[in-house]
């Protein structure tokens, strides 16, 4: 079992103020596979000041300083990359080529794209030519930053990257049952030198460091990905001190398939769904078929879904693993029952656990067919390996029922008719709308309308989120 009890602060390796152990649970066998310290409000004090003494150099750095650091963590982190990888699979269970090949490659890729956006990006700029004002971008100061564990690297690298590279000092608070790869993290960060009190991170709960850091009056800004209802309470948490709050939340996106969809529009909206289990906000896990092709279409979703295995993290090969912990599965076991209870037709998977696996949080890929937008299946994010398909008969119902949601981050359209993809990509309530299975591009902004949050990470986006705004008047005379 590894020990990974001690914090990072002031550029040190340092053990919590008071002792306070917590196992982190492998999912695929339910054993405990390292120990952390939940930190205490003393040791997220400790941090932030650090954080908040750094900012008063780091922000007076150059930028060619800050791609040379962030240039020197990049080839560290292609260094240790199969540390990355097998870090990031013990602790949420991906399966080693799932957590090779994306999940730790997220983190290479965003970190490469930050180091171009960063080179090209005007930290001033004159207002017009016949204006006096001059228009400065600063760093907003001290950030705390909250990560989930379902892309725990991505979501790291998206907020550590762009906080470097604005001139922000931080405090990062990894999930609590997803710390390692945050901590390896932290390693390289060491390694690249970094001074210290820039990079700051601080084990612990939501109850405990992550509402610290929300109320926190030396921080300026939190940067949180996660749940809706974590969201709300740091919004609130927040709301006396005034601080910048940017959200990433959930989601429960719709996937239009119209009757002109190109061949494996079905099968590869299956893929997208059960891809590391289910546990992706911007999974399209409502799939509106179109009543001329539906039953087709049922029957290919259930052929994909039943094709797809499940099996434990450390065998090779194109399978998902389990969900991430205890928690999670009851409450994805319930939405499967509740579906079954509110009429939905089960046509794959179900709650049993899956054949030869009776230890881990494994689940079946489940399909429901015959869904209606009214229940708790097409309304609650699930966060598994689940999809619930619901058919429609015109491109204003489809369009209808996809936004009748509170989530709106990532919708998908599949129609060979571009002026008709055009149109409804237009109409979607959503921060993404993925076309045709055509991928977002590493750079462009991710980001949730209405209850998906109200920031846009990565790229240039990610850059601004970070910076505060100046107009300076009378700079020519
Ligand atoms: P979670 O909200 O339970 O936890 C996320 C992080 O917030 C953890 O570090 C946790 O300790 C912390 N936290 C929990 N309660 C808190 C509180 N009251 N104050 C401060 N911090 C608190 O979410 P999770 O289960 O780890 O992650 C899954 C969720 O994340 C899903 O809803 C998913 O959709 C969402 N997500 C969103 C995006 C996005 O970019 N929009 C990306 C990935 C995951």
């Amino acid at each position: 079992m590894l020990d990974k009890r001690k914090f990072y602060i002031d550029g040190e390796w340092v053990d919590p103020i008071k002792r306070n152990d917590f196992d982190v649970i492998n999912p695929c066998n339910e054993d405990p596979c390292a120990v952390i310290s939940l930190g205490s409000t003393e040791d997220t004090n400790r941090a932030v000041k650090a954080a908040k003494t750094a900012f008063e150099t780091w922000k007076e750095t150059s930028k060619e300083e800050r791609i040379k650091l962030l240039e020197k963590l990049l080839t560290i982190y292609k260094k240790r990359f199969n540390e990355m990888a097998e870090a990031i699979s013990l602790e949420m269970g991906a399966p080693m080529d799932w957590s090779n090949d994306v999940q730790t490659a997220s983190g290479r890729d965003h970190l490469d794209d930050f180091i171009l956006r960063l080179k090209n990006f005007n930290f001033e700029e004159h207002f017009d030519e016949k204006s006096n004002n001059h228009i400065c971008y600063e760093p907003i100061g001290v950030c705390g930053l909250i990560t989930p564990w379902n892309w725990p690297i991505n979501q790291i690298a998206l907020k550590v990257a762009p906080a470097f590279a604005t001139g922000c000092t931080m405090i990062l608070k990894p999930s609590e049952i997803a710390p390692i790869s945050g901590m390896l993290f932290a390693e390289m960060i060491d390694e690249a030198g970094f001074p210290k009190g820039v990079f700051n991170l601080v084990n612990g709960n939501g109850a405990g460091v992550g509402t610290d850091i929300s109320s926190h009056p030396d921080i300026d800004m939190v940067s949180f990905t996660g749940s809706t209802r974590a969201g709300k309470l740091i919004s609130k948490n927040a709301a006396d001190t005034i601080k910048r709050v940017c959200l990433e939340l959930g989601g429960k996106g719709g996937n239009i398939v119209f009757a002109d969809s190109y061949k494996d529009a079905v099968r590869d909206g299956i893929r997208n769904v059960m891809s590391n289990s289910g546990q992706s906000c911007d999974a399209p896990t409502r799939m509106l078929v179109e009543k001329s092709i539906y039953e087709r279409a049922v029957k290919e979703a259930v052929d994909e879904a039943n094709k797809i295995k499940v099996d434990q993290a450390t065998k090779k090969g194109d399978h998902i693993g389990p969900v991430i912990s205890k928690i999670q599965y009851d409450k994805i076991i319930n939405l499967i029952e509740s579906g079954i209870s509110e009429g939905a037709t089960l046509a794959a998977g179900g709650p049993e656990l899956p054949n030869g696996l009776n230890k881990g949080y494994f689940i079946k890929p489940t399909i429901f067919t015959d869904v209606t937008n009214e229940m708790r299946i097409a309304k609650e994010e699930i966060f598994g390996p689940v999809l619930s398909i619901i058919p429609f008969d015109t491109e204003d119902e489809a369009v209808k029922i996809v936004n009748d949601t509170s989530y709106g981050l990532g919708n998908y359209l599949q129609t060979d008719d571009k002026e008709k993809a055009h149109r409804v990509a237009k109409k979607l309530r959503s921060g993404c709308v993925y076309v045709n299975g055509n991928a977002a591009d590493v750079g462009t902004p991710f980001g949730g309308y209405r209850q998906s949050g109200n920031g846009r990470e990565g790229g240039v986006w990610g850059l601004t989120e970070f910076l505060e705004v100046k107009n300076v008047t009378g700079w020519k005379n």
